[in-house]
């Protein structure tokens, strides 16, 4: 067998010791002697969702065991009280620098050019996510929703972001805008808020880059798209006939005037037929007639089905590029698919309460697994010794679960050495017993 070649700085090794120095500048909000530093709590957090552990108990048994010195790098591995205590005071933000720095290695290793769409632009989705419900004591950071008999809930939201690519599968997740109480106010925040302070953040750490946001057909009003535009981004955003009356209506009026395309595309190998009509420069709605949009309605007719979708993009649409944009609308719902839903069902446990805290904890945990996921992803999209042993597994499970068993067996010195254990095996010994021969 020939060993899969691996792009060394984006390996896990090198990105778990990448994090470990970013999580070293996060100054320690305690002044006093600690018995155990930020940087190994934070580390450990990190550990805990990178091993996928099942849950806080499993991990902090296990904690002197296996090699978390070894592989991730930490001192002094912290009991789950005292990393609560230590992580709640620490604000998330703290954590954008080391996402930065990951997604800059991403760069600078070349492993984001499989994921440009239409040119050199990147297809960004965003999406909002609830993780965290509570009806007991909330937190200084807990949305609060009373209700009619006025008993209240408490949740904690975020707005999640992905560079996806339609014909990837990885995802490359950013760093998600919590969607929490703000400092200074009573009342809720939400995603559009959230949504507004995600790209003001994102054009200040790449101003140059291009993105196109994708997103659902929530985000189909002029607010929001002006703020795309305030921030030079472009976006294929998805539109309702329900909610979005005046635009069909726009379309309406110019199909009579013979404005609209009509386009179709046979996929015969797989039975499927495209069929697209579109118009550009039409207003999103009346009362916003300086908001100009184009106009996308698409369906897939295959033998069985019809699938319905349409965006109002803000790219000029024609013959040439209509199909590209279909698919760039479309891979949207690998937030929800291939981000969301692998965070909540493939090992991470996205909705299991690590600690709810009284002001960061929650947020902090749920940033500090989006960290652990980017990593992963890295692997997924550009180790191919990671690639061979989910291909040789079957599942993302069995993988998280083989992994951690070697962890915790083996004296392994890094997770590259892992994967090949998990690849090739590991030699058997018996185990040794003493006999007395007497
Ligand atoms: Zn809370």
């Amino acid at each position: 067998m020939v060993a899969p070649k691996a792009r060394t700085p984006l390996s896990a090794d090198a990105l778990f010791h990448l994090v470990r120095g970013g999580f070293a500048h996060i100054p320690d909000p305690r002044d006093e002697d600690v018995d155990i530093s930020l940087t190994d709590t934070l580390m450990s957090a990190f550990a805990m969702f990178s091993l996928k552990a099942p849950s806080l108990l499993a991990f902090d048994k296990e904690r002197a065991a296996g090699h978390l010195r070894t592989i991730y790098g930490i001192q002094h591995v912290p009991c789950d009280t005292y990393r609560r205590e230590r992580l709640d005071p620490v604000s998330p933000k703290v954590l954008r620098p080391v996402f930065t720095s990951v997604f800059r290695q991403l760069q600078r290793g070349k492993a984001l050019e499989a994921m440009t769409f239409l040119d050199s632009h990147y297809l960004l989705a965003l999406d909002g996510t609830a993780y965290f419900s509570s009806k007991t004591l909330p937190c200084a950071s807990c949305l609060h929703k009373v209700h009619r008999n006025g008993s209240c809930t408490y949740d904690h939201q975020m707005l999640g972001a992905a560079i996806v690519h339609p014909d990837q599968r990885a995802v490359m997740p950013l760093m998600p805008e919590p969607i929490v109480k703000q400092e200074g106010t009573d009342k809720n925040d939400c995603e559009r808020n959230a949504a507004k302070r995600f790209v003001a953040k994102l054009r200040r750490e790449h101003p140059h880059l291009q993105f196109i946001i994708t997103e659902d057909s929530l985000s189909s009003n002029a607010p929001h798209i002006e703020t795309l535009h305030a921030y030079g981004l472009h976006s294929i955003l998805g539109v309702k006939a329900g909610d979005h009356a005046a635009v069909f209506e726009q379309v309406q009026g110019a199909e009579h005037t013979g404005r609209v395309t009509y386009y179709e595309r046979h996929d015969r190998a797989a039975g499927v037929v495209h069929r697209f009509r579109f118009v550009n420069d039409i207003p999103l709605n009346a009362s916003h007639a300086e908001v100009r949009v184009n106009f996308i309605e698409y369906w897939e007719i295959s033998q069985d089905k019809v699938q319905h979708c349409s965006w109002v993009p803000d790219l000029r649409v024609t013959k040439r590029h209509v199909f590209h944009l279909m698919r760039g609308g479309r891979a949207r719902w690998k937030i929800e698919n291939e981000t969301f839903n692998t965070l909540k069902n493939q090992g991470y446990n996205f909705e299991h309460n690590y600690g709810h805290g009284v002001q960061h904890l929650s947020v902090m945990f749920a940033m500090l697994m989006m960290l652990a996921f980017l990593v992963d992803q890295t692997q997924q999209l550009c180790c191919a010794w990671f690639r061979a042993v989910w291909t040789k597994l079957g599942s993302k499970r069995l993988l998280w679960e083989r992994m951690r068993a070697l962890f915790y067996d083996y004296a392994l010195m890094s997770m590259r050495q892992l994967c090949e254990a998990l690849l090739y095996g590991v030699q058997q010994s018996s185990p040794l017993v003493m006999i007395d021969s007497t």
